[in-house]
């Protein structure tokens, strides 16, 4: 166990567990440097407590990673609750669950995340304040996707400036990958500026709601990484840039707001070995946690998206950093984040809110 958590130097990993409800909850906080450690809860019927463990490990090292790259005071983790929410699902194991998050005096801040709702978010702050992502007419920051699709509206004009000049994407053709709460925002902000948008998604119905609404070209699921475009936009899946699809592109650059978008590191070095500008997901990705941040003094639209919009500059800088230290993005992108993090001095245990 410790060697698990050891190898990626969590600092801390909580199993709590109540037997009237059945919640078994694994919560990882893997760096306070820079702030409480804040990242979602992900309800899901692993198949075994070795697999929970490894994912809440490894999403947690991710969120360290996204909030010190998108220059936030807030350090990373992440929790699972073992099992299906649609059978194992109660308000008791939800309020159960908040009173292990209150047990941590505010380390860990919780928010939604794969099979937890804004509902759960708003149980779980019956038990403690250690939780974001609260509905707007609750005084929190409501449904984070918007901002997400902001973020990477910034990021693409970041690449834009690089690779053409101007940040001005009108008539750029963006091939969209899933057309889910992200993508569809994403597919109307590029309609709105006159940019040219293909997508594919086995919802049909958001399909069509693309293609009549925002004049996009529907494709098959599989033709999307065939398409010859401007930039690639992966807003469905993880690992789906892999040594597959990787040399089918015909894009000049890739961003989107998939987590974990390559499916092992090296692949970044096939991406840059074709010729195709990479941006990494994290940085790309941030504007959801970037909203919720600004929860933490008293939500306010404009706030958020000012900051959201920052994202722009934090992906210019990783373009720089890459090309000053001769490295491919995503290396440049964690060097970004780990030294925001050595800067801090270690702070790890020792943060308390309040204090970052
Ligand atoms: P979502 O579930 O609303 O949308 C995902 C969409 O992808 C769905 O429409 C689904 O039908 C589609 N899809 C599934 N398989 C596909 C395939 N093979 N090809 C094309 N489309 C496929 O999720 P979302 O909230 O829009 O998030 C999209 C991605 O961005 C996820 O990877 C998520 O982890 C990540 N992300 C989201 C946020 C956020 O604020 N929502 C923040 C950061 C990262």
């Amino acid at each position: 166990m410790f060697e698990a958590i050891g190898t990626e130097t969590h600092e801390e990993v909580l199993f709590g567990a109540d037997r009237g409800s059945g919640l078994r909850t694994i919560i990882a906080i893997h760096d306070t440097s820079l702030g409480p450690a804040l990242g979602g809860t992900r309800f899901y019927p692993y198949v075994d407590e070795e697999a929970a463990l490894r994912d809440v490990l490894r999403l947690a090292k991710g969120m360290t990673l996204k909030s010190a790259a998108a220059g936030l005071n807030l350090g990373g983790g992440k929790a699972v609750i073992i099992g299906d929410p649609a059978t194992l699902w109660s308000e008791g194991l939800i309020r159960s669950y908040g009173r292990v998050i209150d047990s941590l005096g505010g380390r860990y801040v919780t928010a939604e995340d794969v099979g937890t709702t804004v509902e759960d978010m708003v149980l779980i702050s019956k038990e403690t304040p250690w939780v974001s992502g609260l509905p707007l007419e609750e005084g929190g920051s409501g449904d984070p996707s918007p901002a997400t699709a902001r973020g990477v509206m910034a990021a693409l004009r970041s690449i834009g400036e690089r690779l053409w000049g101007s940040d001005d994407l009108a008539g750029r053709r963006v091939a969209v990958q899933g057309v889910g709460k992200v993508g569809m925002d994403l597919v109307r902000r590029l309609a709105e500026i006159g940019a040219e948008t293909i997508v594919a998604d086995p919802n049909t119905v958001a399909v069509a709601f693309a293609v009549e609404m925002y004049g996009s070209k529907a494709v098959p699921l599989d033709e999307i990484y065939d398409i010859e475009c401007d930039v690639f936009s992966p807003c469905a899946l993880g690992a789906v840039l892999n040594d597959g699809t990787i040399p089918r592109l015909r894009c000049s650059a890739i961003a989107g707001s998939a987590n974990n978008q390559l499916a092992v590191d090296r692949d970044v070095e096939r991406i840059v070995d074709r010729g195709i500008l990479y941006a990494p997901d994290f940085v790309v990705n941030a504007g959801g946690v970037i909203n919720i941040s600004v929860e933490a003094d008293g939500y306010a639209l404009e706030r958020a998206a000012v900051m959201v919009d920052r994202i722009y500059d934090n992906l210019t800088s990783v373009f720089e950093t890459a090309d000053s230290e001769g490295v491919d993005p995503q290396t440049a992108a964690m060097r970004f984040a780990k030294r925001r993090i050595d800067e801090a001095g270690d702070q790890r245990f020792r943060t308390r809110p309040g204090q970052t």
